[in-house]
């Protein structure tokens, strides 16, 4: 809220679904934890609200109820809990879990049920931790500390700008960040009113959304600021089709939008410190990353040998990712030679097919279709190359890691991985600046191009070195982005002093 004497270091609520290492589906798990612990140390004042699942009560080390929560009308009782989230050895964040049993206290996933399908309360779901995100930001708080910016991330938290909207009293300035447009809270629209908001919310010049009440489009809507995760793909969602249907909503917004690039926590993604590899390695041990190619192939059941290209993908399996290309031309990278080894998990279709793909090439690809986070930095380390053809891809992290692993990245040209992969060509190698390789079709032959480019420079040992150098001195830690966002933060505190 806004205070009468502008203060340097805003206090911020950073409304999220989900949070490293507590509870993490994809890469907002990774920003939720490694963006407001950067910021911690740019002396912001941030404290992180997350629903109470079982995996985040049960891995919370000590935990203090604040508030009871059971007058919020429209929602079933519930208490709020303080902690701290532990980023890292060094960082430890403050946080808010909302326990509400009736909601959050349920075998399966974060979102899904296990079928995989929608939990059919998901607008309650995630209505009240939108509604408890309003409440903490406003003079309704039951709380002493009050924010001046409520930080909302993707379409679980879009109602929180609602909410402050209708709220009378004084209200902290809401920002909505866009991690991935194609998920927006789409629901009946007889949950507007059962959610409490007011009936005439939903219009065009509201929640409504194609005669449906969309969390994502409120968010957008009604938040002072937005921001997403890369400069490109913020151009990109201003049109179609990476608009997802909100291009005319965001394009009218422009100038509040800002597209900052997601970094990466470059203390847990370090194959220098790496506790999950065989060999730890930098730019100048270069040298000691066979050790984990050979026990990445021993582990996978690859044929061991230190000469043969391996190309790796760690990723959600979604039509997004683009693993059906990847399918398409892997008998093609196999008889290079090259061997391939894939973790994913999701669509069951994708899955399968994954599966047949290790059965049909035995010890030339192997699959995991779980998800392994320890498993995923052994892939980092051992691979030679990484690759990630994804359709659209909002910022993308693998790639970051993968370059900081001296595993060069073949990617799809687009959103953040234009923004965070430099193309092999020969200005790039002039200026030693190249770190991957793009492609430009959503094509086998595309795809396939790039894999020759990189097969062939793979070959040519000493510019394969100046490659995977470049990947690995890259500054992909949060610094530079995490104080883009507090000027951002200060900026909407001075506005509004000055409105
Ligand atoms: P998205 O958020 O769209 O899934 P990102 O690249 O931004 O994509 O982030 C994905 C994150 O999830 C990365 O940290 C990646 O390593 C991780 N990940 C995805 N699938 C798996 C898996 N099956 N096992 C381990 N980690 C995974």
């Amino acid at each position: 809220m806004p205070s009468s004497s502008f203060r340097k270091h805003p206090k911020v609520l950073f409304v999220t679904p989900e949070v490293f290492p507590l509870c993490k589906t994809g890469g907002l798990g990774d920003v939720s934890a490694a963006l407001p612990a950067a910021l911690l140390e740019l002396k912001t004042d941030i404290r992180l609200l997350l629903p109470g699942y079982p995996a985040v009560l049960a891995g919370l080390k000590s935990k203090r109820k604040v508030a009871k929560l059971d007058l919020l009308p429209h929602f079933p009782p519930a208490t709020l809990f303080s902690s701290r989230l532990q980023v890292n050895e060094s960082v430890s964040v403050p946080l808010y879990v909302i326990h509400c049993p009736q909601l959050y206290q349920r075998e399966g996933g974060i979102y899904l049920d296990s079928n995989g399908q929608d939990w059919p309360d998901n607008a309650q779901r995630f209505g009240l931790l939108s509604k408890t995100g309003a409440l903490l930001a406003s003079d309704a708080s039951p709380l002493a500390w009050v924010p001046d910016i409520v930080h909302c991330n993707d379409w679980q938290s879009g109602l929180t700008p609602a909410y402050l909207h209708y709220h009378p009293g004084k209200k902290a300035i809401s920002l909505m960040a866009l991690h991935n447009l194609a998920f927006q809270g789409s629901f009946p629209p007889d949950e507007t009113v059962k959610l409490g908001l007011p009936p005439e919310s939903f219009s065009m010049h509201g929640v409504e959304y194609y005669g449906n009440l969309s969390f994502l489009k409120a968010g957008i809507y009604y938040a002072t600021r937005i921001t997403t995760v890369s400069p490109t793909y913020a151009r990109e969602i201003q049109s179609e089709p990476l608009g997802f249907g909100l291009q005319g909503l965001l394009a009218e917004r422009s100038n509040d939008v800002s597209g900052i690039v997601n970094g990466i926590d470059t203390v847990i993604w370090n194959p220098a410190t790496d506790p999950h590899i065989v060999k730890q390695y930098s730019t100048r041990s270069l040298a000691a990353k066979k050790y984990n190619k050979r026990a990445l192939q021993r582990e996978m059941g690859l044929e061991e040998n230190a000469l043969i290209p391996l190309f790796a993908g760690i990723s959600r399996l979604s039509h997004q990712k683009g693993y059906d290309l990847l399918l398409q031309i892997a008998p093609a990278l196999i008889s290079l030679p090259a061997q391939l080894v894939l973790l994913g998990s999701g669509d069951s279709r994708l899955e399968k097919q994954l599966i047949t793909l290790a059965q049909t090439y035995p010890g030339k690809a192997a699959v995991r279709t779980d998800y392994d986070e320890r498993l995923a930095h052994r892939i980092n380390a051992g691979a030679d190359c990484f690759l990630m053809p994804s359709r659209f891809e909002p910022c993308g992290l693998n790639q970051m890691y993968s370059q900081c692993y001296g595993t060069p990245p073949i990617v799809h040209a687009t959103g953040g991985l234009i923004d965070t992969v430099v193309d092999l060509n020969d200005e790039t190698l002039a200026d030693k600046s190249a770190s991957g390789f793009y492609f430009h079709e959503m094509t086998p032959e595309s795809f396939m191009n790039a894999v020759r480019r990189a097969i062939g420079t793979y070959a040519n040992t000493r510019l394969w070195k100046t490659l995977q150098h470049s990947g690995m001195n890259r500054d992909f830690s949060w610094r530079t982005s995490a104080a883009t966002y507090l000027s951002i933060y200060s900026s909407l505190m001075q506005q509004q002093q000055s409105s």
